[in-house]
């Protein structure tokens, strides 16, 4: 197969019109797809292809490396850690009155073994 380097540089599609191929996800005719069909993987129109793709990545954006936890902001509430004292800006669930609540430094402590 030719193969010209003058396209954009943009990924090269297989014409794959003769086929006959359909798409797995909403049955559409394939006329072409940027890699050389298998006929034992299911293919998919372009549509779908972004749909799959995006579906891989969680739903919210933004949230990501290391704390997907949104904080909630308790500054205003004048909270207490129960177990040092320490005031308690911001907590990763929101708090009920009825329960107690622990800065992070004892959060963690609490977390890591039950010393006490
Ligand atoms: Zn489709
Ligand atoms: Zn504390």
């Amino acid at each position: 197969m030719a193969y010209d380097n003058n396209s954009f540089g943009a990924r090269q599609m297989v014409d794959v019109s003769a086929m006959g191929l359909k798409c797995a996800g909403c049955g559409a005719a394939i006329t072409e797809l940027p890699f050389q069909p298998t006929s034992d993987r299911p293919v998919y129109c372009r549509d779908c292809n972004r749909n799959r793709k995006q579906s891989d990545r969680p739903a919210m954006g933004g949230a990501d490396r290391g704390a997907p936890r949104p904080m909630v902001d308790v500054a205003a509430m004048g909270l207490k850690c129960a177990s040092c004292g320490a005031d308690v800006t911001e907590l990763p669930f929101q708090p009920s009155s009825d329960r107690p609540v622990y800065c992070r430094d004892c959060n963690r402590n609490r977390r890591q073994g039950r010393s006490f």
